[in-house]
């Protein structure tokens, strides 16, 4: 439960003065977002609200994990409807931070470089994102001291980033996987969802046709050719859409599973229906 009214501060200087009144509640979690909530966040914090005994949420489109053509000016802003979400999740404290709080005098110099599990996959197409995300996740993580964070399945290669980080830098704080929330009709939950016309809304939903047809092989006992196969066919019959990569990789350092695998894996596809880029995976078990 949530100990009174939600606090929202938007400096550092009074995040750290409202994190030392949190000293002594117990233990403290923390949901790291860009605002825009929807229900996935909402389970985010559900399952944060179950687990701590104060919940603090950050709102910060982070501009370091945007490359410049990418959409940082028009990334959806609704702060009144966020805060209201925030407050009927049982937030106690919310971060919500202007760029120069974030980054005095600009960009940060120095920055959280991923390595190799940054360059595969997202980091093809988007070389820097992540660099930008553990760069932001990093300094979320100094300013708010939570012994646990949550993070959504959503972002596999986010998360298994974030783990790696924490276990190679020793943050002393315990990161929680949460499964993706979709709407009814299989679409996964994403801020970005609302920049769909309906058309490409419709053809969008061939990603999540897809992990579910893979799902399905690999559960009547499909080798990972066939289990990608079978995610291929449902990409390749809808024309509205380009596919990124399709990949079927180890959870935590998302390499390609050989044909042989048996086990558990990720099944990611990253596509894009006009000028948005949709991501799914499902964790699945081969053999
Ligand atoms: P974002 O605001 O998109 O940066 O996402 C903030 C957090 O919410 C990240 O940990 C995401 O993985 C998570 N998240 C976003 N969409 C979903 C979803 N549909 N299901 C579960 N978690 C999600």
């Amino acid at each position: 439960m949530s100990n009174g009214p939600m606090r929202v501060v938007r400096t550092i200087a009074e995040l750290k003065q409202a994190r030392a009144d949190l000293e002594g509640r117990g233990t403290v979690a923390v949901v790291m977002t860009m605002g825009a909530l929807h229900s996935g966040h909402g389970e985010l914090l559900a399952q944060a609200r179950q687990r701590a005994d104060a919940l603090i949420a950050t709102i910060f489109v982070n501009p370091l994990q945007f490359a410049p053509h990418e959409d940082l000016a028009r990334y959806p802003r609704p702060v009144e409807a966020d805060l209201a979400l925030c407050e009927q999740a049982g937030v106690d404290l919310v971060f919500m931070p202007d760029e120069e709080e974030m980054y005095p005098g600009g960009e940060a110099l120095v920055r959280v470089t991923p390595g190799h599990l940054g360059q595969i996959l997202e980091g093809g197409p988007r070389p820097t994102h992540f660099e930008g995300v553990l760069t932001v996740v990093a300094k979320l993580l100094h300013l708010t001291r939570p012994q646990l964070a949550f993070f959504g399945q959503k972002d596999a290669q986010q998360l298994a980033l974030v783990r790696r980080m924490v276990a190679d830098l020793n943050f002393d704080t315990e990161i929680v996987a949460v499964p993706i929330v979709r709407d009814e009709d299989g679409m996964a939950k994403s801020s970005r969802n609302a920049y769909l016309s309906a058309q490409e809304r419709t053809s969008g939903l061939a990603l999540s046709r897809a992990i579910r047809a893979a799902t399905s092989a690999a559960e009547a006992g499909e080798r990972a050719p066939a289990v990608l196969a079978a995610a291929r066919r449902e990409l390749d019959a809808e024309e509205g859409i380009a596919v990124d990569y399709l990949s079927l990789a180890d959870a935590s350092t998302l390499r390609e599973v050989s044909a042989e695998h048996s086990g558990p894996a990720v099944l990611l596809v990253a596509a894009r229906v006009g000028s948005t880029r949709l991501l799914d995976n499902a964790p699945l078990v081969l053999g």
